[in-house]
């Protein structure tokens, strides 16, 4: 077994919780570890709905702590990345099975205001007969309302995170598993494995935090040795992806007849992101995959508001991650709570071990801050929080500027096709320079792989953003999966698999 370094803080897992407390406690002057045993965001954090939003479905169930920071969040999240997280318009249909129309207007009217709102714009009501987001629904809904929330690329917003902390100094290790964790006094003494390899390799820390998702309890009790009660519920919740079915840019949120909702959101260009479910889980949450009942209800559920149902035919795609909530006694999985909890294990001035149940995509930033500031007593020199008003990677672009900026980027690169440096601003902001750093023209980027994905791209996100497999980068690093064929994603696998090109190690 190799020797391995001394660090300050630890992390287990690399999903949103897990590198964005790496990335927070890095900028704070802390050395940290983090180990991710697959792909980064390759669990639930690749697995979301893909909304930054306050959940007007949890007001129903009054977590307005949650609700609240959650509003909140959505502007500063936006503000630090404009590339990958973008404002969206949620139409709710109003139909007699809902709370009367002028409770859903109050309750709107709450969602508006409860966490501060100065970029995105207001509810307002829609006469349906008369809007775009009419046209395909069954004619008995005649109005409904249209609210603000925003769309992440979920699984790109966990690699800047690892990348924004690796740049600061962090150390970010993917396929490595942290197989025990033993305190020693003062200290953390971790044992872990390369899963590429077989290698075994030590290091301690000061602190340890177990970000480890639908593995939490696993990690506390297995992999750390604690006699811990088992805290977590896991629900699984999965999507399906269809053709596109509508053809404006807003999402549509539909009240079921069990009471539940279901989003019908734009994705992708060609394609209707559907979902979710909730499903009690047991199990490896690696092995999670949608369920035939899950998309009969899915499929069942938004076709009772079209004219033309959707078939399973017309499924391109599914997916399913696992929720690791907080068990706190609801009879339903839809009721647990969706607000995160944090418990700290600290025997007198022993290191601590921070644990992370629950949470949202949306309230990861401030859950890295509360999680920190647990772990104040350990750290005392620590620096202040920084978050709030920090770019993530490639992320410093105005806010309501992000088209004009593509624009401008697009004028840079005329020889890419307006749709794919659409894709790249998207995906990789104001970094996108250091991606096509000297090219002139196509033939420098190499092989065009199929949708605009370059063999330059692809070393990029080899160098840049950890990614190993064609997988990592079809699936989570872009969703460029779905728009090619199958010889197209082989000669990707083909392009991974190959030595990485030169090309610099650190973007922009
Ligand atoms: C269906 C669904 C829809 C959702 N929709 C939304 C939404 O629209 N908006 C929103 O804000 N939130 C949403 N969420 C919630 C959000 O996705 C999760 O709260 C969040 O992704 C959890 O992140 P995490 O980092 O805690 O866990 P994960 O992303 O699961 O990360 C944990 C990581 O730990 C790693 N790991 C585990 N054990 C070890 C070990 N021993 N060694 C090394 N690594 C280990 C795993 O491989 C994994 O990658 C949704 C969740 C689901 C399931």
């Amino acid at each position: 077994m190799e020797p391995g370094g001394e660090y300050d803080l630890a992390v287990i897992g690399g999903g949103v919780n897990g590198c964005g407390i790496a990335r927070d406690a890095q900028g704070r002057g802390l050395r940290v570890f983090l180990a991710e045993m697959a792909d980064l965001a390759s669990a639930t954090s690749s697995a979301s709905t893909k909304l930054i939003h306050g959940g007007l479905r949890y007001l129903e169930f009054h977590e307005f702590r949650l609700v609240r920071e959650a509003l909140a969040e959505r502007e500063v999240l936006l503000a630090s990345a404009p590339h990958i997280i973008w404002p969206m318009r949620f139409v709710l249909p109003y139909h007699d099975g809902l709370r009367p129309w002028p409770v859903i207007r109050f309750g709107l009217f709450v969602y508006d205001h409860l966490g501060g709102r100065r970029i995105l714009p207001p509810t307002r009501s829609v006469d349906l007969a008369n809007d775009a987001v009419g046209i395909g629904l069954k004619r008995k809904y005649r109005r409904a309302f249209e609210y603000s929330d925003c769309r992440v690329d979920d699984a790109r917003l966990v690699v800047l995170n690892a990348r924004d902390a690796a740049d600061r100094g962090a150390e970010i290790r993917t396929r490595t598993r942290c197989i025990a964790a033993r305190r020693e006094g003062a200290a953390w003494r971790l044992t872990l494995k390369d899963l590429r390899d077989g290698r075994r390799f030590v290091i301690s820390a000061r602190g340890l935090v177990n970000a480890a998702g639908p593995w939490v309890s696993e990690v506390l009790t297995g992999v750390a040795g604690l006699d811990a009660p088992a805290r977590d519920r896991l629900v699984k919740g999965s999507h399906i992806v269809v053709d596109r079915i509508f053809d404006h840019d807003r999402a549509y949120i539909f009240q079921n007849a069990d009471g539940r909702i279901c989003f019908a959101i734009p994705y992708e260009g060609g394609f209707t992101l559907i979902g979710t479910t909730d499903e009690e889980f047991g199990g490896d949450p690696a092995t999670a995959a949608i369920s035939e009942p899950e998309i009969d209800y899915l499929l069942g559920a938004v076709s009772e508001y079209l004219e033309k149902p959707i078939a399973r035919s017309d499924i391109r795609w599914s997916y399913a991650g696992v929720r690791p909530l907080y068990d706190d006694g609801a009879s339903k999985a839809q009721e647990t709570t969706r607000d995160y909890v944090l418990t700290l294990d600290q025997p007198g001035d022993d290191a601590p071990l921070l644990s992370v149940f629950g949470g949202k995509i949306t309230t990861y930033r401030r859950l890295a801050e509360h999680a920190l500031e647990k772990l104040a007593g350990t750290f005392p020199r620590m620096r202040p929080p920084w978050t709030r008003t920090a770019t993530l990677p490639g992320g410093d672009i105005p806010v309501a500027g992000f088209d004009d900026w593509a624009e401008n980027a697009a004028g840079r690169y005329p020889f890419l096709e307006p749709k794919t440096v659409r894709r790249l601003c998207r995906a990789y902001g104001t970094r996108i320079d250091a991606l096509l750093h000297g090219a002139g023209s196509v033939a420098d980027l190499g092989q065009d792989l199929g949708g605009g994905l370059s063999e330059r791209e692809v070393a990029y996100l080899k160098a840049n953003e950890w990614a190993e497999t064609a997988e990592d980068i079809l699936w989570r690093r872009s969703k460029l999966g779905l728009h090619l064929d199958e010889s197209q994603r082989a000669a990707v696998a083909a392009c991974v698999g190959a030595a990485a090109p030169a090309q610099s190690a650190r973007a922009g």
